[in-house]
């Protein structure tokens, strides 16, 4: 029995999940009064699960995406609920040229930041935080899934600087969260499976937000199939 932690971004990501584990997404608990992460109990195939949602923006009431607020959902889930297996399940972008494709879901093996950019001998490799992630593997084939390399940063677009890191890096996919919860988890020596379904190509011909929501319901599907077939196998 393990106490799993979901880390995702947004609501629309964890509804699939939601339903398939029977979780009326009305009954959220907070994780502190002045937060606005919301988590989900339950358990499944043994297991301990909590579902941390990044939750809504109080100023913009738009979803809370991004580093920060994953960073907050990772410590809470290993402080608070004793997290001993973290999944961070989301979006991303893809990579035609690497072979990405809309609504495939991956494992990732390698997380790295591409927006963090300190010229300053020693700062460099700390900017970049890369990370190797050794259960990605394991649970590709055992899902059947194939598996990349994750650059994160916090913008939805991509500027030269971060295209040039994101090309260095060989990057399959591009998201907003991945690397930071890797730098939390790194701290604790917690094994953490990423689980990326592509919502967009970033080298494609389509601007980036107007697929990000054609894709989002697709991606988020696939996402909660493969989601629930993994909780299965840990
Ligand atoms: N416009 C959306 C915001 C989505 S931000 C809205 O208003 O709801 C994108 C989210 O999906 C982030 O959590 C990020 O991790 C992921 N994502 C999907 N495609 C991405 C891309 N091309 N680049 C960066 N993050 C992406």
């Amino acid at each position: 029995m393990k106490n799993i932690a979901v880390i995702m971004a947004m609501d629309s990501e964890a509804k699939p999940l939601l339903e398939k584990l029977k979780i009326n997404p009305d009954q959220a608990e907070k994780i502190d009064d002045h937060l606005p992460m919301k988590v989900y109990k339950t358990q499944y195939h043994q297991h301990n699960i909590s579902i941390i949602i990044s939750g809504e923006c109080k100023r913009n009431k738009v979803q809370n995406v991004g580093t920060a607020p994953a960073v907050i959902s990772t410590i809470t889930a290993i402080k608070d609920f004793n997290a001993d297996f973290i999944i961070n399940a989301g979006t991303a972008g893809g990579f035609k040229k690497r072979g990405a494709d809309i609504g495939k879901v991956y494992t990732v093996e390698t997380t790295v930041f591409h927006d963090r950019r300190i010229p300053i001998p020693g700062y460099q490799d700390y900017g970049t935080y890369k990370s190797q992630h050794d259960i990605a593997k394991k649970f590709a084939t055992l899902l059947d899934i194939e598996t990349g390399i994750i650059s994160t940063g916090d913008s939805l677009d991509m500027s030269p600087e971060d295209e040039k890191l994101i090309e260095s890096n060989l990057a399959l996919l591009k998201d907003m969260e991945a690397a930071a919860i890797a730098w939390v988890t790194d701290q604790y020596s917690i094994p953490t499976l990423f689980l990326k379904s592509v919502t967009d190509i970033v080298d494609g011909e389509h601007p980036t937000e107007e697929e990000f929501f054609a894709n989002l319901k697709l991606a988020s599907e696939n996402l909660g199939e493969k989601l629930i077939e993994l909780i299965e196998k840990i």
